[in-house]
């Protein structure tokens, strides 16, 4: 352990993989859990995706691909830019890699030097914050709450600029709140970034195709901003493919060609038959992206007025993701008689052993207070872990 680089030793392990592989462990030793910790949609891939993968593998893509990405994966990429965005890419400009929080860090070493702020808008998802630690970078945190939909406001924005600052990474809808900004809400947002040279934005996009209200705005779309956008996306979430590992950027050439170099050095081009599976997803087409939008919304009603009933419980409602970020402090500083609960993590722990719930405690995201419970499971499911989360609440005194 001494030994360990001051780098990893300043790292938190993810909190969503953390509690995914602790509710793993106690499902494989027999115990009865309801997962609601990891955010993937609990559908299955669509049957012309994998198809296209068996296809690959018999047509012996087995070589190594291109660091970027095949030509041909890249170009369906802009043209899903182009068609589902408004933006214009050439592939150049895109760059291919082993899912959205792989494109992130890519992106992140790419402009940001040791001491280098990063604004991040908590609540935000988790791995943001440890990827500018990694990075040598300072997070910045703009805080928010329940009473403002966990959105900033753009002059929050701007008094947290410094000529420190590199980089704003934007999320909408938001992983863990589900919350999406309207379109002059961005546009207020961009217009601050415009007018501070040097400052970029990273929109991560991957929940665009779940979204419940309103639409959806690609900040890149602005064209005031375009170069100094860097656009983040992944199949994981829209095409239910969270295991292939596949995400992408869109971002002016000379930080996609960084992302390329630094790729060259770490992975080289990311799985070949994942790659051809992801450009069937993107060109080809089925209804399952609104069919699993429709069962998200309606577990995200089924959820949210179950919780609603709950005592003690806020709940803002969500319009995006498939994530409710309840407000449990009321329940802080209780406890069963024997344990106290501390914190909003603890309380996860604790509800994962009384209750057999996982779910996860939102001091990782930047939400002392809240819970990020993600509702893609079951509609029964959903029901049994909220009655079960009720039950066990109770008990806290
Ligand atoms: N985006 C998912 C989540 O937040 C995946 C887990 C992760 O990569 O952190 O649960």
């Amino acid at each position: 352990m001494e030994y360990l680089s001051d780098r990893i030793k300043a790292m938190a392990t993810s909190a969503t993989m953390a509690m995914a592989r602790k509710s793993r462990e106690l499902k494989s030793g027999g115990q009865d859990i309801i997962s609601l910790s990891l955010g993937e949609p609990d559908f299955n891939t669509p049957a012309y995706i994998r198809e296209a993968a068996k296809e690959a593998i018999d047509s012996n893509y087995s070589k190594y691909p291109p660091v970027s990405g095949y030509v041909d994966l890249r170009d369906a990429i802009c043209r899903k830019f182009k068609e589902e965005n408004g933006i214009i890419y050439t592939r150049n400009q895109v760059v291919v890699s082993g899912g959205g929080k792989h494109a992130i860090i890519n992106v992140i070493l790419s402009i940001v030097n040791p001491g280098d702020e990063v604004i991040i808008l908590a609540p935000y998802w988790v791995s943001y914050y440890d990827q500018v630690l990694i990075a040598g970078g300072r997070p910045v945190i703009l805080e928010t709450s329940i009473e403002n939909d966990f959105k900033i406001s753009p002059a929050q924005l701007e008094s947290a600029i410094t000529e420190k600052t590199r980089l704003v990474i934007f999320n909408s809808p938001s992983n863990p709140t589900g919350m999406v900004y309207s379109r002059s809400e961005q546009e207020a947002i961009a217009r601050v970034i415009h007018r501070h040279e040097g400052v970029f934005l990273m929109s991560d996009e991957v929940y665009e195709h779940i979204l419940f209200e309103g639409e959806h705005v690609s900040m890149a779309s602005f064209d005031f901003i375009y170069d100094r956008v860097i656009t983040v996306n992944a199949v994981s979430k829209t095409y239910a493919m969270t295991g292939w590992r596949i995400g992408y950027i869109g971002a002016p050439e000379w930080i996609a060609g960084a992302c390329d170099k630094l790729q060259g050095q770490f992975t080289s081009g990311v799985s070949s038959i994942a790659q051809r599976a992801a450009l069937a997803a993107l060109d080809g087409k089925d209804d399952s992206r609104e069919l699993m939008r429709d069962a998200f919304l309606r577990r995200r009603n089924l959820i949210c007025r179950l919780l609603a009933e709950i005592k003690g419980i806020r709940v803002r409602i969500p319009q995006g993701a498939f994530y409710v970020l309840p407000d449990i402090s009321h329940y802080l500083g209780r406890s069963d008689g024997t344990q106290l609960v501390r914190t909003a993590d603890g309380l996860a722990l604790w509800l994962l052993d009384r209750a057999g719930v996982a779910t996860v405690g939102g001091d990782a995201f930047g939400a002392p207070g809240y819970i990020r419970i993600s509702y893609a499971n079951s509609d029964d499911l959903l029901v049994e872990a909220v009655r079960r989360i009720k039950e066990a609440l109770e008990i806290l005194k």
